[in-house]
């Protein structure tokens, strides 16, 4: 343990994000250079709890090993905090950068005293691995001539692929992107995670040791220039589908189809590739500049939606919320160490009160129509106020408003993986229309094909994606070798 008193004597102390006004003028990371000593300093609060539900099921799905590189950090062993670090987490800089921390939310202390800054010491072991050189590429001493398919390189492929890796067998991630990295490349903006410096710096250690990446490589039935599934497995000792939940929920209501009106994931991954191909200069991105923007959906891709909006230099910007304001702490049904439920600004919704100097979330509001400038474009929404009757949202009467927008954002969440591939396969659905696959066996229906992550799980978060690559690679490892060793 690090220092006995050390949570008597220390408040918590986050690293603060880089200001406001600072940060709207470009994607770059939103982070500020960690500071050793306040490291240290929130390292000591640690109390080492004989169970220490950070790590636990309540909270952390990787078991990350806490309170040893709380301690190892508060005692500058950095390296062997890194050592820890990666034994249950093959990809610390994403995690440390983008996870909501359910760490945190399970963390002991928090039950009296705010939670120590777990996230923030992740990020900063991982980082500082790479500054010293100690983050290399692991090649195996030998391969076992067994072969594996992934398709999918988002966390849950990437952490499988690793671990078959580092088992010996040869892996091929085939992703239909130009790029490698699922949603850690074209779903979260760049200033929540680098491109280049921190996702790319992580393919290309693994590509180094041995992994292969096939991009704009689209997998399905054969047809419309896709690889046929079935033809690809057969020529690999198993396979992993790690394709995501990519399909997305709409908003069918009036005007739909009206000009303006995008899914999120559109107005997100095309500003990533534009990015990343010109700094935006070749103008292939859906622009919100000068524009009254309403971003319909909370979550992390609504606040995405907002802070690129922000970026751009949008005229106004308006959050829509189904659901009612979380309380600002717990209720009473939702105790220590579940996830806490509560209010959450988070780095768009700050950006937005900077630039604005309001909240930008509307909450208990249901959209009824798109508006027609009668041209053909969305010229604002028509909404509806609502209320939780008996588990059911009703409308409450004459609440109708009328809203201005020329670009609407749909931010509402996914409903599952695609299906051309499961299909081809002649794989079983879940009642949620995700591969179906039980948890800790990953097995689907087809003899050697394996699932994990969002297309198994449902739209989920990148710590759990790569929790279920990691076993989905200890499943596969067992299935292709009799026994495994993996984790
Ligand atoms: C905008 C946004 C922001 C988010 N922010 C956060 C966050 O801050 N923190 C967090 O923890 N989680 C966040 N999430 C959720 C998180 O990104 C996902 O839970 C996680 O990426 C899922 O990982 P995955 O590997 O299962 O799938 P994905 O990351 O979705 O990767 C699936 C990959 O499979 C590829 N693919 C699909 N079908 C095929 C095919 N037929 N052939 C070839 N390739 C195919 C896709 O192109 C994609 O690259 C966010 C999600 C979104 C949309
Ligand atoms: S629960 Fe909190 S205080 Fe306890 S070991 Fe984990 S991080 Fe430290």
């Amino acid at each position: 343990m690090g220092k006995p008193t050390g949570f008597m004597e220390f408040e918590r102390n986050a690293a603060p994000y880089r200001a406001e006004a600072e940060r709207l003028l470009d994607f770059k990371e939103i982070y500020t250079p960690h500071d050793a000593q306040r490291l240290t300093t929130q390292g000591a609060r640690c109390m080492d709890c004989g169970v220490p539900f950070c790590q636990s099921n309540a909270g952390c799905p990787v078991h990350n090993l806490i309170p040893e590189w709380n301690d190892l950090v508060y005692k500058q062993h950095w390296r062997d905090a890194l050592d820890r670090l990666h034994r249950t987490n093959n990809f610390p800089e994403f995690t440390g950068r983008v996870c909501p921390a359910p760490c945190e939310g399970a963390c002991v202390l928090g039950i009296t005293d705010p939670a120590v800054t777990i996230k923030n010491i992740e990020m900063a072991i991982i980082d500082r691995g790479y500054e010293e050189g100690w983050v290399a590429a692991q090649p195996p001493a030998e391969r076992t001539g067994k072969t594996v398919a992934i398709v999918g390189s988002g966390p849950a492929g990437l952490a499988a692929a690793d671990q078959l890796n580092k088992a010996g067998h040869q892996v091929t991630v085939y992703e239909r992107a130009d790029r490698v990295g699922g949603l850690l490349m074209y779903g979260i903006p760049n200033m929540k995670l680098d491109k280049t410096g921190v996702v790319q710096r992580r393919v290309d250690l693994m590509r180094e040791a041995g992994v292969r990446f096939e991009v704009n490589a689209d997998i399905g039935d054969g047809s419309n220039g896709s690889l046929d599934a079935r033809e690809l497995f057969s020529r690999h000792d198993a396979a992993l589908l790690a394709t995501g939940a990519t399909v997305p929920r709409d908003l069918p209501i009036p005007g739909r189809s009206l000009r303006g009106v995008h899914y999120a994931m559109e107005f997100l991954s095309r500003n990533t590739k534009s990015l990343l191909d010109s700094n935006l200069a070749d103008g292939d991105y859906i622009s919100a500049r000068d524009k009254h923007v309403i971003v319909v959906g909370g979550g992390d891709t609504g606040t995405d939606c907002i802070g690129t909006s922000l970026r751009h230099g949008c005229a106004s910007l308006v959050n829509f919320e189904l659901f009612p304001e979380p309380p600002a702490g717990r209720a009473a049904d939702n105790p220590w160490p579940t996830w806490p439920r509560i209010l959450r600004t988070d780095y768009g919704h700050q950006e937005a009160m900077h630039t604005y100097g309001g909240d930008p979330r509307v909450y208990t509001i249901s959209s009824t129509e798109f508006i027609d400038d009668g041209a053909g474009n969305v010229k604002g929404i028509r909404t509806v106020d609502v209320k939780m009757v008996d588990g059911r949202f009703k409308d409450i009467p004459d609440s109708e408003r009328e809203w201005q927008a020329d670009l609407v954002l749909l931010a509402m969440g996914f409903l599952g993986p695609e299906h051309a591939v499961s299909d081809r396969l002649g794989l079983d659905y879940d009642e949620r229309s995700n591969y179906h696959a039980d948890y800790g066996a990953y097995r689907t229906a087809a003899d050697n094909v394996f699932a994990a992550g969002d297309c198994r799980r449902g739209q989920s978060l990148v710590v759990h994606a790569i929790n279920e690559g990691r076993e989905a690679a200890r499943e596969i490892d067992r299935y292709l070798m009799g026994a495994t060793e993996l984790p």
